[in-house]
């Protein structure tokens, strides 16, 4: 499969050849077409997968097919004339042809770099990111540019429409991008207004992890008969990814144990999970006093201090990135090469999202979770969530002391027996294993007490579910 088989114009290709892309990848090869054809599209693929260019690239083509005279006159131009007529100039709203909405800032401006990268060959059209945080009179600036392509996380994009400085009547093409985070960052309200806003023969598409509940729900509302495109590549399940779990004992060991594993030959960069913030920082300085090009990105930090450290990570003077889970979302550099769980993410989808930060542009990555043995309980949670066993794994001379107590138990609604395709290999103990939800003995002899876990409405009982810093974790 080609690229021009996909029906794209030869300026897009063009760009494509440039930017050392071949083939189009499986979500590109069932978008691409049905989104030039003007049809509305439900996706559901993992970011990693060509998913920023299986809707840009159909848009772009459907944009540059545009007549010029239509695109009309920007509200810079719009300006100028009245001045020449010796009329006041009035203010005139932004008029964007595509609007793609996405979860945080830097997924928007990582959309923004790759449209430009695909766009570089189409003169008259442009992007730009409207993101909180953005200073205004910059943002005024873009929009009186009148882009063709805003891309925006909803909030800001609010403040902007309800000013009037975007007016979205000529809008054809609308993309949210990781609608599933979107719902979970609370941005349901913020969608419904911006959606209501625009024509109703836009066309419209939604790429999500999942399409179940509720943004099952919201996507059935805003598209109009749909083509679902549902992909399970390799990059989806991780494959290309080796997972494996430590356990520790204490916070010392935690912190041995990860210095050593950071000092694998075959590191190349890492990115370094954390809880909290204030985590981040800690191990970000701890790690420089260690030796390490290391630096952290959370929420804290002004834009522009994010941009930088995400610069160096691009351009490899930064090493290893300590990072919490929106800080590192959307995080694409393919020399990273491992990724480490310094403490488990509150939720199953996020580990999934976490891991997707090593092994990309079909590369192999590695996935390493240290875990307290109290937190035995949230591996499971995510073996269930991702259907594969995560091997542990022990490195001689950082043995745990303790082994064993965590719970080892299956809970009901497990995975059954072949759904294993993480495969612990020969040697490795696998944390969990299939079947045993059953209540059989199990042949390596450790209880099936389902100990700690209270049923379905545990959240309050279960300090990993809580968004209270896990000092009660024991490490802290
Ligand atoms: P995304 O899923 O949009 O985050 O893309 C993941 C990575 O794959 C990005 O670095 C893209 O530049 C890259 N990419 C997307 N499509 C292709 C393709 N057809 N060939 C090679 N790389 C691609």
């Amino acid at each position: 499969m080609t690229f021009e088989a996909l029906g794209l114009n030869t300026s897009i290709i063009k760009a494509l050849t440039d930017a050392g892309y071949t083939a189009p990848t499986p979500v590109q090869q069932q978008a691409v077409p049905a989104a030039i054809a003007g049809k509305d599209l439900l996706v559901s693929s993992q970011t990693g997968s060509g998913k920023t260019a299986a809707f840009m690239l159909p848009s772009l083509h459907r944009l540059a097919a545009i007549e010029p005279a239509a695109a009309g006159k920007t509200p810079n131009q719009e300006m100028q004339s009245a001045r020449a007529r010796n009329e006041r100039p009035r203010f005139k709203a932004a008029q964007p042809k595509m609007l793609v909405l996405t979860p945080t800032r830097e997924l928007a401006l990582q959309v923004t770099t790759n449209t430009d990268k695909y766009s570089v060959n189409l003169r008259r059209i442009k992007a730009v990111s409207i993101l909180g945080g953005m200073p205004y009179p910059k943002q005024m600036q873009l929009l009186a540019k009148n882009p063709e392509i805003l891309v925006a996380t909803p909030g800001r994009l609010i403040d902007h429409m309800e000013s009037g400085k975007i007016d979205f009547s000529q809008l054809e093409i609308l993309v949210l991008d990781e609608a599933d985070r979107m719902l979970d960052m609370g941005f349901i309200d913020d969608i419904e207004k911006i959606v209501a806003a625009t024509p109703d023969n836009r066309q419209t598409m939604l790429f999500s992890a999942t399409l179940d509940g509720v943004v099952g729900n919201m996507a059935r509302r805003i598209t109009k008969d749909p083509q679902v495109i549902q992909i399970m590549s390799a990059a989806n399940k991780h494959e290309n990814i080796t997972q494996r779990v430590h356990f520790v004992d204490d916070l010392s060991h935690k912190n041995r144990l990860l210095d050593h594993l950071l000092r694998d030959e075959s590191l190349d960069q890492a990115v370094v999970f954390t809880a909290t913030k204030r985590d981040a920082d800690t191990i970000a300085d701890r790690l420089n006093i260690a030796g390490f090009s290391a630096a952290a990105l959370h929420g804290d930090m002004h834009q522009g201090a994010r941009n930088r450290t995400l610069d160096s990570l691009r351009r490899g003077s930064v090493k290893i990135l300590i990072a919490t889970d929106v800080a590192a979302r959307g995080i694409d550099v393919p020399t990273i090469t491992h990724v480490f769980n310094y403490d488990l993410p509150k939720f199953p989808e996020d580990y999934v999202h976490r891991i997707g930060r090593t092994g990309r542009a079909g590369r192999n990555g590695h996935a390493i979770s240290l875990v307290n043995h109290a937190e035995g309980m949230n591996v499971k949670r995510i073996e269930r969530f991702t259907k594969q066993l995560i091997p542990v794994n022990v490195v001689e001379g950082y043995e745990p002391k303790k082994t064993g107590s965590a719970p080892r138990s299956s809970r009901p609604g497990g995975w059954k027996p072949g759904d294993n395709r993480g495969g612990a290999k020969p040697g490795q103990r696998s944390f969990s294993k299939p079947g045993s939800s059953s209540g059989a003995p199990r042949r390596d002899g450790v209880s099936g007490s389902n100990e700690g876990y209270k049923g379905p409405g545990f959240k309050a009982n279960n300090p990993y579910n809580s968004d209270r810093p896990r000092r009660s974790y024991g490490d802290r």
